[in-house]
């Protein structure tokens, strides 16, 4: 069975690795062959707008897949009709638009924050009167780990704003705040099988993911969160991973995104979950039966994010998972790799996880403990 990936990210890295033992081959496209995913398979170079290439790719394979939310729509539509394209381009047109993204949840009954599509400083100033502040301005499109928003506390912040955002499609939304950030995430198959991962509690530095632990234990807001996965896996006809990240607030669920595919906030079920994402997401999409969603014990992810921590030193603490992306460049805000943790309690888990965070960054910790 061959699987084209278009984007050969650390997540496509994780989907090959768990395509292998069942004789699942990934053929990637990126536009750099020394990539996560180039790393563990083939691949193809190219831009994402090279029709001509991603046909032949799509000709190869048995279906097509992607691990990166900003392929172009266009592209993936012009495949049509030579090889199924899962999960669908018109859910992955939905999560590339901040406000189409919206519109859809409000239109299926899930709680999002309040939001007003902006374009001009005309068009803010009236989100922010109807609306109300604070509120943050974020890009409507190609924003990710928090890059392109602006957090507007007053008026007088309007122009800064549009200094930096300015001259794009912007969305303004109403700040939540919020007690918890979860994500559930669900898959469904092309046969129309569903299962669900328990709730993952989330945790973010400058609006990038630094930790994730799970199972987050709430029955309620589980049964919750499956009710308002299903509403959009069943819209859309979907086939695939699909997470949904929501804030906790009064004990409600508010939609903050989605995204059509295998997600960060569920790395932790390569070893803390019966099957991974990643193995299910490869079942969905073959039309396979799905694996157990269940989680095998209290689980906790570290992310790296600009360094990667001592390998030995890290390994030596027990139960400790290390998966290294093999990227060669270490920039600030760039994710290297993960570290997940299995324990028997959440007690434990959570102990595990503080002693490691402690071992990542032993010295900002000494510093930010000094008056
Ligand atoms: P996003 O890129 O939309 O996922 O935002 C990154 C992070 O910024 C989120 O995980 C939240 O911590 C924070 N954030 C985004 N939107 C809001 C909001 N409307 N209210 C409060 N916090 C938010």
């Amino acid at each position: 069975m061959r699987v084209a990936c278009l984007g050969a990210g650390q997540l496509g890295r994780m989907l090959a690795l768990a395509g292998y033992p069942l004789g699942i081959e990934l053929e990637f496209y990126d536009r750099s062959a020394d990539t996560p995913g180039g790393q563990v398979g083939p691949i193809v170079t190219g831009e994402f707008d090279d029709i001509r290439q991603l046909k032949a790719l799509a000709r190869r394979a048995d279906v097509v897949t992607f691990d990166w939310e900003n392929v172009p729509v266009t592209s993936l539509r012009a495949l049509k009709g030579i090889a199924p394209i899962y999960p669908q381009p018109s859910a992955l047109a939905v999560a590339q638009d901040r406000v189409l993204e919206k519109k859809l949840f409000t239109q299926l009954g899930i709680p999002t924050p309040g939001f007003f599509a902006v374009e001009s400083e005309a068009d803010l100033l009236a989100a922010i009167q109807h609306i109300g502040l604070p509120g943050i301005l974020k890009t409507r499109r190609m924003g990710y780990d928090g890059k392109g928003q602006y957090r507007i506390t007053k008026r007088s912040d309007v122009a800064a704003a549009l200094a930096v955002l300015g001259g794009q499609a912007l969305i303004y939304e109403g700040f939540i705040r919020f007690s918890r950030e979860v994500s559930l995430i669900a898959v469904r198959s092309k046969t129309g099988e569903l299962a669900y991962y328990p709730l993952s509690e989330n945790s973010h530095h400058e609006g990038i993911l630094q930790s994730t632990r799970a199972p987050f234990k709430a029955p309620s807001l589980q049964r919750l969160a499956e009710r308002y996965l299903r509403t959009v896996l069943e819209h859309f006809s979907y086939v695939g991973v699909l997470a949904i990240e929501f804030f906790v607030a009064d004990g409600r669920l508010i939609a903050n995104e989605m995204a059509p595919r295998v997600h960060n906030s569920g790395h932790w079920t390569i070893e803390g979950a019966v099957t991974s994402q990643f193995e299910n997401h490869l079942r969905a999409i073959l039309g396979w039966p799905l694996g157990s969603t269940k989680a095998r014990g209290h689980s906790a992810m570290l992310n790296f994010i600009g360094t990667l921590p001592e390998r030995k030193g890290l390994l030596a603490q027990p139960g400790v998972h290390l998966h290294d992306y093999g990227k060669r460049e270490a920039r600030a805000g760039r994710k290297l790799g993960h570290a997940t943790i299995v324990a028997d309690s959440s007690l434990a888990r959570d102990r595990a996880l503080q002693t490691l965070s402690r071992q990542l960054t032993p010295s900002t910790r000494r510093r930010a403990r000094r008056p």
